[in-house]
């Protein structure tokens, strides 16, 4: 076709309005070769990894892979090197060691690896009316009314009176059976429907249907409980008191998948963090000998405020920085204030379904790429770290002179709602931080929607960041 001579009305456009043009419009042909593999990989890390712990195992064994090993106190360390700690099982910091000294900071790519889930309780199992149930107390910030009539699995792990530990995960395997939570039938349902969306299912009503045949030869009393109990002795060994010392979390048993009839979305549970979890370890492990020492950040409870020993606040990060920096003899603090973060982690994306929560000038849209939080918070910016113009300015420069697609977005309209991320545990350590991450469809949901392109453009950002200030 041949291109027509733009008017000078036109050119004076494209020169001075920031017009926002579908990614699709403007993807190369590498690009999307790329994207498409790398989402295959992404979903297959999706189906291994439902839990924090089954994250840092896939993240473990992709490193390994690639080379990575082990750091620990005291080990002399050397320009591209590639090392990793894992955090009580829980949280993994990777980092590949840069040309220049760490006192020239270094360029992190930090996301979470934890999701909403039900949790069983620490005495989960009982019987009602010959049936047997766990109950469970949600993690996160789930709408209860989601989690009900859906395929569950339960993956996690028990410590046993012994000290050993036994692996759980049933539901994934070929053949496996599944968990429910039990909801009203229509019919019934004239009362419940009546309540607020929010009031529909109660937290003490999520509890996981998991037997109904009774123990046979047996007169006592709860007989379907002692049926379950036999199952579990002789499948793992434990007996009733080993639920104390056990996390099991139900999460949904759904695969990953493609959505839509052009396949330009993929649908599955844990996408809030692990889509830039994935994308900030996948980044990494193709980074060879950055200028700066590039570090990937794979945290635990960013979902319940980044609280506890794996989480963003622990000084497990901190810990894992200074003994990097002591194998350089430079103060952490001096690293700490020449680095930068990218905080990846998910923003709401646009949703036509329910415009009136959306500010649409400043909101991120599917398919426009990489979506840059200056700040989250809620009610006038509370908790966010809110970046600097510079810091922000940094990363345009980084993402454009890469080829990155991406936008500016804001998670809803003012005053609508509210989230953080682990961005501001960053900041405070006096790292230069900014948010980004992928646009989410249904966020929180059991089947969290994102689109390729803009998974592979967050892959195809954190390289950029690792690459290089
Ligand atoms: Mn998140
Ligand atoms: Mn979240």
């Amino acid at each position: 076709m041949e291109e027509k001579e733009k008017s000078a009305v036109q050119l004076r456009r494209e020169a001075l309005l920031d017009d926002r043009k579908n990614g699709y419009d403007r993807l190369t042909m590498e690009d999307e070769a790329a994207m498409n593999s790398y989402c295959e990989d992404y979903k297959r890390f999706l189906d291994a990894a439902k839990t924090e712990r089954e994250a840092v195992d896939e993240a473990v064994r992709l490193a390994q892979s690639r080379g990575f090993v082990p750091f620990t106190r005291g080990m002399l360390i050397k320009p591209g090197d590639k090392l990793y700690r894992v955090n009580r099982g829980k949280s993994v910091m990777l980092a590949v060691v840069g040309d220049k000294s760490l006192s020239e900071g270094v360029s992190i790519g930090a996301a979470h690896i934890d999701s909403p889930r039900l949790d069983l309780k620490p005495s989960p199992l009982y019987e009602d009316s010959e049936l047997a149930f766990l109950k469970t107390h949600y993690y996160g910030g789930i709408r209860k009314y989601q989690w009900v009539t859906i395929p569950l699995e339960l993956h996690g792990v028990i410590v046993k009176r012994d000290g050993s530990t036994v692996k759980v995960a049933i539901g994934a395997g070929a053949g496996d059976p599944v968990f429910t939570v039990d909801d009203l039938l229509p019919h019934l349902a004239a009362e419940q429907s009546k309540k607020p969306l929010s009031e529909g299912i109660a937290g003490e009503q999520l509890n996981l249907l998991v037997g109904s045949r009774p123990f046979k030869e047996d007169e006592g009393s709860e007989r379907v409980k002692l049926a379950i109990m036999d199952i579990l002795n002789q499948k793992y060994g434990i007996v009733e008191a080993d639920f104390i010392s056990a996390e099991l979390e139900a999460v949904p048993a759904f695969k990953a998948s493609d959505v839509g009839f052009d396949r330009s979305l993929i649908g599955a549970y844990g996408q809030d963090d692990r889509v830039c979890g994935f994308a900030c370890l996948a980044a990494l492990l193709d980074t060879d000998h950055p200028t700066h020492t590039a570090v990937c950040m794979l945290a635990d409870k960013e979902e319940i405020g980044s609280t506890g020993v794996s989480g963003m606040k622990s000084a497990a990060f901190d810990t894992f920085m200074s003994d990097l920096c002591d194998a350089q003899r430079v103060p952490l603090k001096a690293c700490y204030e020449h680095s930068f973060c990218l905080s990846a982690d998910v923003c709401a994306a646009f949703d036509p379904n329910f415009p009136e929560v959306f500010e649409r000038r400043n909101i991120a849209m599917i398919n426009h790429g990489l979506g840059f939080c200056k700040y989250t918070g809620s009610r006038g910016k509370g908790g966010a770290s809110d970046a600097s113009a510079e810091v922000v300015g940094y990363v345009r420069r980084t993402m454009d002179a890469a080829g990155v697609i991406w936008q500016m977005s804001e998670l809803g309209k003012v005053d609508a709602g509210g989230g953080g991320t682990v961005a501001c545990y960053m900041a405070e350590r006096d790292i230069d931080t900014l948010d980004a991450g992928v646009p989410v469809l249904s966020m929180h949901s059991p089947f969290e929607t994102t689109s390729k392109l803009d998974c592979y453009m967050t892959y195809k950002g954190l390289r950029a960041i690792y690459q290089g200030k």
